[in-house]
């Protein structure tokens, strides 16, 4: 094993361990964050910008903790989806739009991560405004599963999920509007977690679906997911969606382990599963059993109605939120000879194929004579899919099933088919119209592939999902799998 990659310094937690011993400097590990960029995102192309201060920040974070400061994540280099705004670095969205838009200001995530000590390493790459589940979406090409280059790393958030797997970062940011975190998370063979709407600020987080976004975590461990989450949750004056409630110490609530805890199976989720999937799936469920936790099958019907009612909900919003990119405010500016003609040119120009389906999906969606039909039903069974979860959870402590119905699939085999793609969230997407948290962790491989298993939680119960995680990571060695990256050095597209 060469020291460019040396897995002993892969998490937060034992990059905390060792700064704390005093045995390794934030200089130290941030260059070798650095280096792992250099040797293998040409390849990969998790980042769409590397912060050309990463190694500034860290000398202070070094000169912090000489000083006796504290800081829970004191020198630890994280990574940012390139959706949430990083103050003097372009927040691009992956998208020709905003190419050359740099924030004036820090989304409060990220102002909470630099006063814990972080060292902000770069902004990675994603789905334009985070529509897709590939990351092929981005205007600036396609990120590379490590796992296996041919192949996608999931999306919205695959370049945040590229940058953990492929140890180019310990942990990194991501956000989920109907999976983005979850999705990529599982099929790089990393932890990821949704929380619960408004436990994180949205502030400073370029609006998708304003009622389904949240950012969150994504790192190796539950751990290390519970860790950032600490520093991330709060009431944010500046988002009036943010919860009030306590932030619990997520990383002592990770004792106790699982005896006893009741977990429900949706049987809808056994539906259209991949047989290797379902057996890496099963074969996790029964180490729960045996670790002591009840495991029961359960039904929550209105499951089978989420994607649809997504994908006319996530649009409707989408098309109100993006028409400010119309070239009079910021961004990109196409000029024409009139008014009109300047915001056509503007977002023809500006958008993507995807961005512009979903901004007419939402228009037609949301128009006077089709809004009774389409978008208030789609709010119906909302509404619904929340009470499935309510009854489920008065039986159950949390739910578990997969994450994905596939492990990654090739790149460009689902671009001339949106249906197909939309059909990669099918497990993840209720969690969001519901408003609750979804935690995935790895649970095995398929011909080489990581597959996750996802567990679901009634409102704020991010502490219990992530005992739960937690207990099952203690237990199972896929969260310490890491793919061949001095392989991934050499390989070059065929
Ligand atoms: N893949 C889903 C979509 O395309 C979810 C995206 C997300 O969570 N940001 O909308």
């Amino acid at each position: 094993m060469s020291t460019l990659f040396n897995h002993s310094f892969d998490t937060v937690t034992d990059i905390l361990d060792a700064l704390e011993a005093g045995s390794v400097s934030s200089v130290e590990i941030t260059k070798a964050c650095l280096d792992a960029i250099a040797a293998l995102d040409s390849t990969l192309h998790g980042y769409l910008d590397v912060n050309g201060r990463a190694l500034q920040e860290a000398q202070q974070a070094d000169e912090r903790r000489r000083g006796g400061e504290p800081g829970s994540l004191l020198g630890v280099p994280i990574a940012i989806k390139d959706i949430l705004c990083v103050r003097g670095m372009r927040t691009t969205c992956g998208s020709r739009m905003l190419e050359q838009f740099v924030p004036p200001y820090d989304a409060t995530v990220v102002s909470r991560l630099r006063q814990a000590g972080a060292v902000i390493l770069g902004k990675t790459n994603l789905d334009e405004f985070a529509m897709g589940s590939s990351t092929e979406n981005s205007a600036f090409g396609p990120s590379r599963n490590p796992w296996d280059p041919q192949r996608v790393p999931g999306g919205s958030s695959g370049g945040s999920a590229v940058v953990v797997a492929a140890c180019e970062a310990p942990a990194a940011l991501g956000t989920d509007t109907g999976g983005s975190i979850r999705q990529p998370a599982s099929l790089c063979g990393i932890t990821g977690l949704k929380p619960t709407y408004g436990r994180v600020s949205r502030s400073g987080l370029v609006a998708f679906a304003s009622s389904l976004d949240q950012a969150g975590p994504m790192a190796h461990t539950a751990q290390d997911c519970a860790r950032l989450l600490g520093v991330m949750a709060g009431r944010d004056e500046a988002d009036s969606t943010s919860l009030d409630a306590p932030v619990p110490d997520y990383v002592a609530a990770l004792k106790g382990g699982v005896r006893g805890l009741r977990l429900g199976i949706p049987s809808e989720f056994l539906d259209g599963l991949d047989s290797a999937v379902r057996t890496c799936v099963e074969s996790a469920i029964k180490t729960l059993c045996e670790l002591g936790a009840e495991v029961r099958e359960l039904s929550l019907p209105a499951l089978k109605a989420a994607l649809p009612a997504y994908y006319v909900i996530a649009p409707a919003e989408a098309s109100s939120n993006l028409a400010r990119y119309d070239g009079t405010r910021y961004g990109l500016r196409v000029d024409g000879p009139d008014v009109i003609r300047m915001f056509k040119e503007t977002r023809h120009a500006g958008f993507g194929p995807e961005v512009k389906r979903r901004v007419l999906i939402g228009t037609y969606a949301l128009s006077a004579g089709y809004y009774d039909a389409y978008y208030v039903k789609a709010q119906k069974v909302r509404t619904l899919v929340r009470r499935d979860f309510d009854r489920a959870f008065a039986e159950v402590d949390a739910l578990v099933g997969p994450a994905t119905p596939q492990t990654a699939f090739r790149i460009g085999e689902k671009t001339d088919d949106p249906l197909s793609m939309y059909l990669s969230d099918v497990y993840t997407i209720a969690v969001n119209l519901a408003g609750v948290c979804g935690l995935v962790v790895p649970c095995g491989f398929s011909g080489g592939l990581p597959v996750g298993l996802q567990f679901i939680g009634p409102p704020l119960a991010e502490d219990r999902l992530l005992r739960i995680g937690h207990t099952f990571q203690q237990h199972t060695p896929y969260h310490q799998q890491r793919p061949d990256l001095e392989a991934l050095t050499r390989w070059q597209a065929v």
